[in-house]
């Protein structure tokens, strides 16, 4: 009874979108606070994975994770949030859901499936139409925030990297999505040339998942990207008790998984702070960070790109490309490693 009455005096908190940086914070407050997460689907996945998952369908096993797994004292709404109130969310099967604090996260919108055995699937379907492909298209690959120009002889290790992987590269020209489809096997691009492949691959960026703030209390927060304005709190500007994180908001920084769960902390110690009774003068503030990527290359090598200098080959492979992080994430999660992922030559 005293713990119900417990529960009953937590503050309630909303988080809207469980990929890397809701996902992190309704598991960092799930014991202080009555936590609900909102997200179109019923499982986190490790983003940085799904390429290998693509390749060796075994992979997803350990990096699409339920929410119900490391969220075990938290409300999992799988919906998609469709409105906000200064009160409420309301999801799109008609829940209404009240909050005294918010966090906005809803970063990218993907059309995943909803459950996870529906996901590993997917990877298993779209390993198989791999398999049996004698030549693949693949439109778009290479995204322009995360490569700048210091990183030119880096982009050029790249490229002699593919082609020697026999990639056929394709550079400055376009392939026109609205009538793509493997259908005929054929794919004309922007300056007339036809290109022959038993399948394609769109890599081309995702929306960002703010589409539906648009029509919310919150429509004039949003910066002409349709990312959120946040301030050093990460609260949205101008808001008391509303947040945001992760890739949808307008902090100007590379948008990268590490950072969404940087974010996720300062998110969920200011949260601590305010729902404690804290003032608002103590909150943590967060700091825009230089630019570092490590791209991988296979399962050995990698491309990683530091704030002064870039490094490729086996060096930063060893720091990312052999299990993706996968482990350690999980361990954050407070979820079992597992296994590590077996080394094939395959795919390398
Ligand atoms: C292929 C790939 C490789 C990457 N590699 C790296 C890497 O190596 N290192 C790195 O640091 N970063 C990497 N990133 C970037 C990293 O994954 C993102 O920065 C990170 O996922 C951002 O997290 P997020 O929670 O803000 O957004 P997302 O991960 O996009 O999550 C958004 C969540 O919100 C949900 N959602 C959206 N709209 C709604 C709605 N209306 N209602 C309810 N739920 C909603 C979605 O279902 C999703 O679960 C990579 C990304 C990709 C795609």
């Amino acid at each position: 009874m005293e713990k119900q009455e417990q529960a009953g005096d937590r503050r309630r908190v909303v988080v809207i979108g469980g990929g890397v940086a809701g996902s992190f914070l309704a598991k960092s407050i799930q014991f202080l606070a009555n936590v609900t997460l909102i997200d179109s689907k019923e499982y986190f996945e490790i983003p940085w994975a799904n390429l290998r998952a693509t390749v060796e369908p075994s992979f997803a096993e350990r990096s699409v994770i339920n929410h119900t797994d490391y969220l075990t004292n938290a409300r999992i709404v799988t919906s998609s949030a469709v409105n906000i109130t200064e009160t409420e969310v309301l999801t799109a099967d008609g829940q209404l859901i009240a909050y005294d604090y918010l966090v906005i996260a809803t970063g990218h919108a993907d059309a995943f499936p909803k459950s996870r055995t529906e996901r590993l699937n997917q990877y298993k379907a779209e390993n198989q139409k791999i398999n049996s492909a004698q030549s693949i298209l693949i439109v778009g690959g290479v995204d322009p925030d995360c490569w700048n120009l210091s990183a030119q002889k880096q982009q050029e290790k790249a490229v002699k990297w593919l082609t020697s992987k026999k990639v056929e590269l394709k550079l400055e020209q376009r392939v026109n999505l609205s009538s793509i489809s493997d259908v005929e096997k054929m794919y004309q691009t922007s300056n007339g040339e036809t290109i022959n492949a038993d399948c394609y691959f769109v890599c081309t960026g995702k929306a960002l998942g703010s589409t539906w703030i648009k029509e919310t209390i919150l429509k004039d927060d949003l910066d002409n990207h349709g990312r959120v304005k946040v301030d050093e709190y990460l609260k949205v500007k101008g808001r008391q008790n509303i947040f945001a994180i992760g890739d949808i908001t307008d902090i100007p920084e590379l948008k990268q998984g590490y950072l969404a769960k940087e974010q996720a902390q300062v998110a969920a110690k200011n949260l601590k702070l305010l729902m404690g009774g804290g003032k608002e003068s103590k909150m943590a503030t967060y700091k825009p960070h230089s630019a570092m990527a490590i791209v991988s290359l296979g399962r050995k090598d990698a491309v990683a790109q530091f704030p002064f200098m870039t490094i490729s080959g086996r060096v930063p492979g060893l720091l990312k490309s052999g299990d993706l992080f996968v482990g350690k994430t999980r361990k954050d999660m407070g979820l079992a490693s597992l296994c590590c992922p077996r080394l094939s030559s395959e795919y390398n």
